[in-house]
């Protein structure tokens, strides 16, 4: 069995029993479920495999045979029959450092934020948000953030593998069942770290990028603890349940800025490259600027607050 096959049957067996697991929890503190929501996160996982974009892994494999001819070595994972586990180790921090930065630049880059903002748009949490991932990957093509591992020698079969470890790594990080966990809050990525994540609070904003490891986080200055309570989703909430309109919204609005601006190439590279929430008129407000405002207590207008977790507020 290669690794994208084990994680997949072991993911599953995971999956199910975590979501049964949350919704007991639920009926146990008597905190009502949010189906909803659940359900919009299904739809948008069945609509991704329904349309077979498997998160721009695809875009991977697809530039594969090219960058393969650059690459420095020949790394497969499993060399006659036995497992490398130095190259399994190697696989992994690489993979963690790399998704570090993309998730980083889905925060940073309009573009990819386009696909990532719909991660970020339940307003409440439970495991099902960690399948609501949208299905524009393959136009944002984040996914590439990942080349470097193919340059290095790795084959991609392995990297989708390890990438999908990571992902389903970080189902039980999106729950409000689990608290602090001590020393594992250290090294590891873990629910609350990943609350934070999801986080509009200024000071949570685009904070906590990890996957299983926290590491590069508390390396890079992005790290931010869980002290004061979460409120989910966008600094302007996505209200509606309509699945394709929850996956599209941040394109639609890129598409406003667009048509509004073509003819400004300054204005559009900004819109569409530059940090979400930037205007070429001040009128909006990026993550940083919100921090800042809420920091120097000079509370901006409601009406004009644009940021990276959030359209118009
Ligand atoms: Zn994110
Ligand atoms: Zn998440």
């Amino acid at each position: 069995m290669n690794l994208i096959k084990m994680v997949g049957v072991y993911g599953l067996v995971y999956i199910f029993g975590l979501g049964i697991a949350e919704i007991l929890w639920h009926r146990k503190k008597g905190i009502p479920y949010n189906w909803r929501e659940s359900g919009v996160s299904v739809i948008d996982m069945m609509l991704r495999n329904g349309l077979g974009f498997l998160l721009g892994g695809g875009l991977l494999a697809w530039v594969a045979p090219w960058v393969q001819q650059i690459a420095i070595a020949d790394l497969p994972l499993k060399v006659a029959g036995a497992w490398q586990w130095g190259r399994v180790a190697g696989l992994f921090v690489g993979l963690e450092f790399l998704y570090y930065w993309m998730h980083r630049w889905d925060h940073e880059i309009r573009w990819f934020w386009g696909t990532h903002a719909v991660h970020h748009s339940p307003n409440s949490m439970n495991v099902l948000t960690a399948i609501r991932l949208g299905w524009t990957q393959t136009i944002s093509a984040a996914v590439l953030t990942l080349t470097p591992m193919l340059v290095i020698g790795f084959q991609v079969q392995d990297i989708l593998g390890m990438f999908a470890f990571n992902l389903l790594y970080q189902f039980w990080l999106h729950t409000d069942m689990i608290g602090k966990l001590g020393w594992f809050e250290y090294a590891f990525n873990t629910p609350s770290h990943h609350r934070v994540h999801h986080g509009s609070n200024p000071r949570y904003l685009d904070k906590n990028y990890g996957g299983v490891v926290i590491i590069f986080d508390r390396m890079f200055g992005t790290f931010e603890e869980e002290t004061e309570k979460v409120v989910y989703g966008l600094v302007s909430p996505v209200i509606s349940i309509n699945p394709i309109y929850v996956a599209l919204h941040e394109w639609i609005n890129i598409g406003r800025d667009v048509r509004d601006n073509w003819r400004y190439p300054a204005r559009l590279r900004g819109y569409l490259f530059g940090p979400p929430g930037w205007s070429h008129d001040g009128s909006r407000g990026t993550s940083a600027q919100i921090l800042d405002s809420s920091l120097s207590e000079t509370a901006p207008s409601p009406l004009s607050i644009v940021t990276s977790t959030g359209a118009r507020a």
